[in-house]
């Protein structure tokens, strides 16, 4: 038997719940793993309180990332006693996820956890903390160096924004952290940014184009925040956008990529190949300082996702959570 969180859907109703399952109920799949952490990320928000359809079928174990060690495998990839990890691929969406104690996936779907982080730490990376790699990778691919000009991060007291703050300080770029939690000031400033700046003044309507500032942009927020990055971006300036905590819209013209050559660099994280997937982890255990992974992380156990879910989605969250699926 193990421990999960399980969402069901009855009726129409979504519940909950803290269970006990029997490992004959997890999914088909070449390798199993005995988890250690997992974590509650933006899209684990939504599922659990099923705010918005991620669960594709039900009952359904959240989670949409692990790490832990391969206890069987059938594979010829993986052995028994692996450290292994996991983001995307549809886990806690369509297939079990990382919010238990196992959890049975295709060998195609793990990474080698890097020698330099402990299962705790890669996961207050997680998901989000990969996402702001892969958007930091984007933007260096595209041409993005120091010498052009300042960097901002949306949504920077957020999972991405924290990882993304901390990677671009660290690779030399002049980081603006743009906040709803002024008060994290210190916090952000710790993490790398130079500057902070109010999200009030990104997030109302603006205008097409406005006075250019940013040389590249890490956008987690969406809306109308996304479109304003666009329209103060310098010319050829590069914006990633990989989130909608603030809205799915994008309320923008085209002004920024006709008048400035302002290019916009969409990033997924769930089927990213592994030819991106591999750099931004190479990137995460070459620049992150584990010190400052456990300042941007918090611990919770199993039976307080359900709680930890309402906060993300509040966005009360500072950094990341990290869930302990055997406390
Ligand atoms: P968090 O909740 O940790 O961070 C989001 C941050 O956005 C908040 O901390 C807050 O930061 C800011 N924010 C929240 N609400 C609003 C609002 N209404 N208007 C403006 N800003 C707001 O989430 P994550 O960092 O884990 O994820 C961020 C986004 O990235 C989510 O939308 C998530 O779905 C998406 N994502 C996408 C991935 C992909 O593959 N493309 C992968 C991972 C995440 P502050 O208070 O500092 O302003």
């Amino acid at each position: 038997m193990f421990k999960a969180i399980l969402i069901d859907k009855q009726d129409g109703t979504q519940s909950v719940r803290l269970a006990e399952l029997d490992e004959a109920q997890l999914p088909e799949a070449p390798v199993s793993v005995r988890v250690e952490y997992s974590t509650i990320n933006y899209k684990d928000g939504l599922a659990i309180t099923g705010k918005s359809p991620i669960v594709r079928k039900f009952p359904m174990v959240p989670g949409i990332d692990f790490a832990g060690v391969v206890e069987a495998s059938t594979s010829d990839v993986w052995r028994p006693g692996d450290r292994v990890l996991l983001n995307g691929w549809g886990v806690g969406e369509g297939h079990w996820g990382g919010l238990a104690q196992k959890a049975r996936v295709n060998p195609a779907w793990l990474q080698r956890v890097p020698e330099r982080f402990s299962a705790r730490q890669v996961m207050s990376i997680g998901t989000a903390g990969y996402t702001a790699s892969l958007c930091v990778e984007s933007l260096v691919k595209h041409g993005l160096t120091p010498d052009r000009g300042e960097v901002l991060v949306t949504g920077a007291s957020g999972g991405v924004g924290s990882v993304a703050i901390a990677l671009l300080a660290r690779a030399g770029f002049n980081v603006v952290a743009s906040t709803g939690k002024l008060s994290e000031a210190e916090y952000l400033k710790s993490l790398g940014a130079r500057q902070v700046v109010d999200r009030h003044e990104l997030a109302q309507p603006g205008k097409p184009l406005q006075k250019e500032r940013w040389a590249g942009v890490v956008d987690s927020v969406g809306s109308h925040t996304l479109a304003n990055a666009c329209a103060q971006a310098r010319y050829r300036g590069l914006v990633a956008a990989c989130g909608l905590a603030q809205g799915m819209d994008f309320p923008a013209t085209v002004a920024p990529f006709i008048l400035r050559g302002v290019s916009l660099l969409g990033i997924d994280s769930v089927m990213a190949p592994r030819e991106l997937r591999e750099p931004a982890w190479d990137r995460l255990a070459r620049d992150l300082d584990p010190a400052a992974l456990d300042r941007m992380s918090k611990v919770i156990g199993l039976e307080q996702v359900p709680a930890a879910a309402q906060e993300i989605l509040a966005g009360k969250i500072l950094g990341r959570i990290v869930v302990d699926v055997n406390r």
